[in-house]
């Protein structure tokens, strides 16, 4: 094709043009578009869709689960393998609780009842009492906070002085550190004791309003005060059953039969349990008169005790 100044112009392929396409000039493609040979396309695609269905096939259940349980605990089994082991422990507690409720009757190692025990420490300390002297509930938690490796007659002796010199906790809160520790040198640990005893004074000043508090958390936050300290007060000085598990209670308890336990608070668990809550604050003041009294550490005193079948006689 020429142009207007007679000069052969180049005529661009146009596959719409029917003029072209007549002249076979819209039959060749440009030179960059590289025609796909059926072979290489085919290639992507199944190579796409090999590499789609490696991804979103599902492995077989085998090699997710591993081989199929034929046990009735499996995943379709009746009961899951969890449910089975709650089932075990469910009869494992039905059984640990019949067994207590044995224990409830006859104490350990079912020998002697608990009725038979009570009974016998009623008649024998009909009137049991606490061993410290005191007037009021500042008073209990002071010379129970004294008592800690002391004998209750030494705690006696000392505290008369010390409740004249410092009559409230207001009082003690205000004390110098010598000047209580003056008043209780005879009772042995005596610097630390000094120093609980002037804590405690102001604690309860900061925290309750100078009066002791009637709770055992709150208690045994309190500094030289454990569960047997505030048991104590909350039995003598409020009227709160308690068991105070100190060496003597523990000893005899073991001894009797009522409990194995050697930790002060695993062997309150287990006298909380089988002895009558109503009888707690009684049954601490005769178990420890028992032990201070005939059933001492080193030389029990069982032909003496009158407790027949006590489990302890045949073992000492
Ligand atoms: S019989 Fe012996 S071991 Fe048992 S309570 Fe009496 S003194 Fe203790």
């Amino acid at each position: 094709m020429k142009d207007s100044g007679g000069q052969t112009r180049r005529t661009k392929p146009n596959p719409a043009d029917p003029k072209q396409k007549a002249l076979g000039l819209s039959e060749k493609e440009p030179a960059t578009k590289k025609t796909l040979q059926p072979s290489s396309s085919e290639a992507i695609r199944k190579k796409s869709v090999g590499a789609k269905s490696e991804k979103s096939v599902p492995s077989p259940k085998s090699e997710r689960f591993g081989p199929k349980r034929t046990d009735p605990v499996g995943p379709k089994g009746p009961k899951g393998l969890k449910d089975l082991k709650d089932l075990k422990d469910q009869k494992a507690l039905k059984g640990q609780k019949n067994q207590k409720n044995q224990k409830d009757q006859k104490g350990q190692k079912g020998v002697l009842s608990v009725d038979e025990i009570l009974n016998f420490l009623d008649e024998l300390y009909p009137e049991p009492r606490c061993g410290l002297d005191f007037a009021d509930p500042f008073q209990l938690l002071t010379a129970t906070i004294l008592s800690a490796q002391c004998t209750d007659k030494r705690v006696n002796l000392v505290t008369p002085a010390l409740f004249a010199a410092f009559p409230d906790p207001k009082a003690l809160s205000e004390a110098k550190g010598e000047d209580i520790e003056n008043l209780i040198k005879t009772c042995g640990l005596y610097k630390a004791k000094a120093a609980n005893l002037a804590k405690t004074a102001k604690l309860l000043m900061e925290r309750h309003d100078g009066r002791v508090p009637a709770d055992l958390s709150a208690l045994v936050s309190l500094p030289g005060v454990g569960r047997k300290t505030a048991n104590v007060v909350l039995g003598d000085a409020f009227g709160i059953p308690g068991i105070t598990v100190d060496t003597h209670l523990g000893r005899v308890s073991r001894r009797m039969g009522l409990t194995e336990r050697t930790d002060p608070v695993g062997a309150e668990k287990d006298l909380m349990e089988i002895i009558p809550q109503e009888s707690w604050t009684r049954f601490s003041h005769q178990m420890i008169s028992h032990g201070r009294a005939i059933c001492s550490a080193r030389r029990p005193d069982c032909p003496g005790c009158g407790l027949e079948g006590c489990p302890g006689r045949e073992r000492l």
